[in-house]
């Protein structure tokens, strides 16, 4: 791939620290929002080909997202390249954010899959411009909460959409995933009188789920419950759930759950479309873990103005849902177009110069 004529970024950082074995690359999409915000990917990937493949795809997707969340942030995110349980040290984690702080604020870091709470802790000695720390070093915490919130949020607004009212009493929820987020929108459901079906590999994500909510009904895989007669489907563990295959069992009417890159290819939006499914954009949908994250930054934590603004993605989701429908487009056109509206009519106002 040539970066400079194929992936359309601002910056790409390659940061090198032998010594820490640090092998990072952070890339900056667009600042035309404001600091690119976006978490760090720490992953044994194959190939540095593979690892700056991600890095681009993810900075980008991070500019959608924030952009449609109505954030004043822009696009960015950071790949480790090593094995998290085995590479990651106190040294690799502060000379990482020695690069981040060499940037000045044009990259804002969080936490993604391979890094945690205590790591962010760890780079903020080395950076102010880090968020998704620990309460107790003045972050907000673990976003998963407010992530399933905000999917709730969308399920309601895309029930809405479908039904004709938002109250999900008596829906049959499929949620595939009980981790983090899948455990949070549990609750949101049984509160809403919804029945709920949950799969999980995990046998231990199972048990807690029957200790927890005995009504559940619980499946080992997600294949037996995409077929068992649900209503909306919530993704809620890894990406490429929505492929040929699960189509062709899948009959919910609603797609709506926070993993990312849910469809295994861009095509699988039009085949949703055809077979009359409604599918929530996951980056509209899991929100509103960046959005704690970007109220954590610009700080001090408010957790209950978090809370309002990942309300907010039940309009977001409603909009997107009535453009797609008037348009005669997929639900994910409808929320790429209005993300690009955002970031050239907002990104367009900087010519104003500021003298100050
Ligand atoms: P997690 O790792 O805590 O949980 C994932 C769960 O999925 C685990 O319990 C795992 O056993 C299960 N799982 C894995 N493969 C499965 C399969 N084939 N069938 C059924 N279950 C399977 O992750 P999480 O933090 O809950 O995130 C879930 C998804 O949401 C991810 O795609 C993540 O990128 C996305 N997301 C999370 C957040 C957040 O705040 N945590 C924010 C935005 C997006």
């Amino acid at each position: 791939m040539s970066i400079f004529d194929e992936c359309g970024h601002e910056q790409v950082v390659f940061c090198h620290d032998p010594d820490s074995g640090l092998r990072a690359v952070i890339a900056i999409h667009s600042t035309a929002l404001g600091p690119a915000l976006g978490g760090t990917r720490f992953h044994p990937y194959a190939t540095e080909a593979e690892a700056v493949t991600d890095v681009l795809h993810l900075s980008e997707g991070m500019a959608y997202k924030n952009a449609i969340a109505g954030l004043d942030y822009g696009g960015g995110k950071a790949v480790i390249w090593g094995d998290p349980d085995t590479d990651k040290s106190e040294t690799l984690l502060r000379a990482y954010g020695r690069f981040v702080e060499t940037l000045g604020g044009r990259y804002v870091t969080a936490c993604d899959v391979g890094t945690h709470v205590a790591d962010m802790d760890t780079v903020a000695r080395e950076t102010r411009h880090v968020t998704g720390r620990s309460p107790d070093a003045g972050g907000g915490g673990d976003p998963s909460g407010l992530t399933a919130f905000g999917v709730f949020q969308a399920m309601r607004a895309a029930a809405a959409h479908r039904w004709g009212t938002e109250d999900l009493t008596g829906r049959t929820v499929g949620v595939a995933g009980l981790g983090k987020v899948g455990r949070h929108l549990l609750p949101h459901l049984t509160e809403a009188g919804a029945d709920i079906v949950a799969a999980d590999v995990s046998e231990t994500a199972r048990s807690w789920a029957a200790e927890h909510f005995p009504a559940a009904r619980l499946v080992a895989d997600t294949d037996e419950l995409i077929a068992a007669g649900i209503h909306i489907y919530a993704p809620c563990a890894l990406g490429g759930a929505l492929n040929e295959r699960s189509l062709r069992v899948l009959d919910a009417e609603i797609v709506c759950g926070s993993a990312n890159n849910q469809l295994a290819d861009p095509g699988v939006a039009a085949d949703l479309d055809r077979a009359g499914i409604l599918y929530c954009p996951d980056y509209v949908v899991n929100s509103g873990g960046v959005i704690q994250v970007a109220e954590e930054y610009a700080g001090p934590f408010d957790f209950k103005r978090a809370e309002r603004r990942t309300a907010q993605i039940f309009d977001v989701t409603a909009r997107i849902l009535e453009r797609a429908k008037g348009e005669g487009v997929t639900p994910v056109a409808a929320a790429d177009a209005i993300a690009e509206e955002r970031m050239a009519a907002v990104g367009r106002l900087q010519r104003l110069r500021l003298f100050r």
